[in-house]
């Protein structure tokens, strides 16, 4: 029989695995969750047949199951808890084979990374205000006392018009001031 995807990594794993054996059907070895020290309750290290955790087949998937703290997951989810590098290779192998996603028992490449924050249906966000604060001018360094003096910037009077430019409005001031009194003397009652 060929060896399946997941017999593939479970052997890749087997070096990462303390106590690990291959049994008939299922790969035994140290659980990743509850037997982590190495060491049993006499502070002794484990015998091989110690090795409470099991990865074994179901149906066409594979599961993990620990007959010391009763930690049970699918291989995928095993993966994802315990080598999440190798979680997203195998997601993504399975995925080159069709077989992820719905009605599977798998996961979609698509849905790991949006998971994992890889991939976002959102345009990426740009924090003008932090990007701002980041990028203010540095504030000017004094000058070094024998630094040449900076030369004087000359302030320009306002902007005038041409008549004021040509001095008319004087004579602009009086017209407007004949044509206020004008309008008042036609509305009469001022007078
Ligand atoms: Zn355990």
């Amino acid at each position: 029989m060929p060896k399946t995807i997941e017999e593939s990594f479970i052997e890749y794993l087997s070096s990462s695995l303390p106590l690990f054996q291959k049994k008939s059907v299922a790969y035994q070895f140290q659980c990743p969750y509850c037997q982590t020290s190495g060491k049993n309750s006499k502070g002794k290290p484990y015998a091989p047949s110690d090795a409470k955790g099991y990865l074994y087949p179901y149906g066409n998937t594979w599961n993990y199951k620990c007959h010391k703290c009763g930690e049970h997951q699918s291989f995928v989810k095993f993966l994802e808890a315990q080598f999440p590098l190798l979680h997203f290779e195998y997601v993504r192998q399975r995925d080159q084979l069709g077989t992820t996603g719905f009605q599977t028992n798998c996961p979609s490449l698509e849905t790991i990374l949006k998971k994992r924050g890889m991939l976002s249906g959102q345009p990426p966000e740009f924090r003008t205000e932090r990007f701002h604060q980041h990028h203010q001018r540095p504030a000017v360094p004094p000058a070094a006392p024998d630094a040449p003096a900076a030369p004087k910037v000359t302030k320009l009077p306002p902007m005038r018009s041409p008549q004021q430019q040509a001095g008319h409005q004087s004579r602009l001031n009086h017209l407007m001031k004949q044509r206020q009194q004008r309008h008042q003397r036609r509305s009469g009652e001022l007078w």
